[in-house]
């Protein structure tokens, strides 16, 4: 027999398909060709497996080699295909009789020693084997817990080459996975600890009921930090789908924690004001790395400080902020990865950072006109909710031993919100509020009646509001009846609404 086949996955983004890896040998001048559109991954693959090959104590077939990754037209990126072009390649020889490894998907990187390396991405990669109905997977030792978190597959796992070329021959069992981890530990830090701030505690549960953006201004030490990490604390957590979507993603970028677990609670990222456009929305050679932003996909992406990201950095997050999606542009082919995420910015009023009203504050007028103006365009036209936070009194601090509301309380009430939202919206498929387009809520039957938006219009009137700000006001209006359970928003939730809104410092 000059012919094998076994089975494999490549990823398109977070998305995995079924690769089938041919090996073909013929009599013929000693050489490896390697078609179906590799990337150089794949070629530097020939060296890597040859060296693998024969470290392992395996013959090399001295024949014209032909490895064939279809679809051929799927693009292919990384090294997860050696260790099945391996044993394709000693099946195609006559050497390993491929039999057990029929209806197998073989995924793993391997050394020139021939160990089996982690590859990026092996949990979606397993789902993939699991959605085409194959139910047997063998992955590196290193990514056996991450793979064993799919339901309804078999996972063994391999650290050499040559083990996996003595199960096949001989039938020597492989390694189980270990024992799946306890569910996630204790979450991150609670409302609880947050005193005083009223106001920038109602603009988080808004935020969160809504799905709506969030810009908190003020000075320095106001809170905004503190306030910004707790929003993953009131967030629902994920359902089955949007966890196995988001562990996916950290999976693709290697950091899912050791254990295997789904990750169950809404992510939190905060990339720092010098991180690369490349960390933030993704990139690199090979397999795309996600960024920050899709690392944040169903939960929240924090900008502290965010007018002293760059401006390319800033422009970068718009399409994403836009779309719910990353487009990567790839040498061969795009790659897209989800960013559907919330966005929170915490800004202070000047650039020297200084309390405000606080004598060593020089900055005039128009340097922080300047300042906050660096977000305007990208990212403050798109933020629901913007409000400015007072400084923290000495009372308020005095005060601080007395708790704040825990996050499960206002969890609850965010839930409650979002599922009248959710009910509301559901034949139109907007999940939250802040989905909603501005002109829906402009006509009937949602339109408010005139006595409730009197003072709004008046707003928009004098030039004080915009009508994109109009819009933002109304949105969050209808979040405020939702948290506070009435069907349909009235002139209080407006006035409300509008005050969320007025921290509109630039
Ligand atoms: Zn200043």
């Amino acid at each position: 027999m000059s012919y094998a086949k076994v089975l494999c996955v490549g990823l398109l983004g977070v998305t995995g398909h079924v690769v089938e890896v041919e090996a073909d040998l013929a009599p013929g001048l000693p050489a490896v060709v390697i078609s179906g559109l590799p990337d150089t991954a794949l070629h530097e693959a020939r060296d890597r497996v040859r060296a693998a090959v024969v470290n392992s104590g395996q013959r090399w077939p001295n024949r014209r080699i032909t490895l064939n990754l279809l679809p051929a037209t799927m693009p292919k990126f990384g090294s997860a295909f050696d260790l099945a072009i391996a044993v394709a390649l000693l099946g195609g020889s006559g050497e390993l009789p491929l039999l057990p490894l029929e209806r197998v998907v073989v995924l793993g990187e391997l050394g020139l020693d021939g160990t089996v390396r982690p590859v990026r991405g092996v949990l979606p990669m397993v789902a993939a084997a699991a959605r085409a109905g194959l139910e047997r997977v063998i992955v590196p030792v290193d990514n056996a817990a991450e793979a064993a978190v799919v339901p309804g597959v078999r996972v063994r796992a391999v650290d050499t080459l040559h083990r996996l070329v003595e199960f096949v021959r001989d039938g020597t069992p492989l390694i189980e996975p270990p024992a799946p981890a306890p569910t996630e530990g204790p979450g991150g830090p609670d409302l609880a600890e947050v005193a005083g701030q009223a106001l920038g505690r109602r603009a988080l549960e808004v935020a969160a009921a809504g799905g709506h953006h969030l810009a908190l201004f003020g000075p320095p030490g106001a809170g905004k930090t503190m306030l910004a990490e707790r929003l993953p604390s009131i967030l629902p957590e994920l359902d089955d789908d949007a966890a196995l979507e988001v562990t996916a993603l950290h999976s693709v970028a290697g950091l899912l924690p050791a254990g295997g677990r789904l990750l169950r609670r809404p992510p939190f990222q905060a990339p720092h004001h010098t991180a690369t456009v490349a960390s933030l929305v993704g990139g690199g050679s090979g397999l795309a790395r996600p960024g920050a932003v899709s690392l944040a996909h169903r939960g929240v992406l924090f900008l502290d400080e965010a007018p002293e990201f760059g401006r390319g950095a800033l422009e970068a997050l718009r399409q994403p902020l836009e779309h719910g999606r990353v487009q990567l542009a790839r040498s061969r082919g795009g790659t897209e990865y989800p960013a559907r995420t919330q966005l929170v910015l915490a800004a202070n009023p000047c650039p020297c950072a200084r309390p405000a009203g606080d004598t060593y504050c020089e900055c005039s007028p128009l340097a922080r006109r300047r300042y906050l103006g660096r977000l305007s365009g990208p990212l403050l036209d798109r933020i629901d909710v913007q409000v400015t936070l007072p400084p923290l009194r000495a009372a308020e601090l005095m005060e601080a031993t007395a708790t704040g509301e825990p996050s499960a309380a206002v969890a609850a009430r965010v839930a409650a919100a979002r599922r009248a939202a959710a009910d509301r919206w559901a034949g139109d498929g907007w999940r939250v509020n802040a989905e909603v387009p501005g002109h829906r809520l402009r006509h009937p039957p949602w339109r408010l009646p005139e006595r409730d938006t009197r003072e709004l219009r008046g707003r928009l009137d004098s030039g004080s509001l915009s009508a994109r700000g109009f819009d933002r006001v109304v949105r969050m209006a209808w979040t405020i009846a939702d948290l506070d359970g009435r069907d349909r928003p009235q002139a209080d939730d407006v006035r409300e609404a509008i005050q969320l809104r007025m921290g509109d410092a630039a």
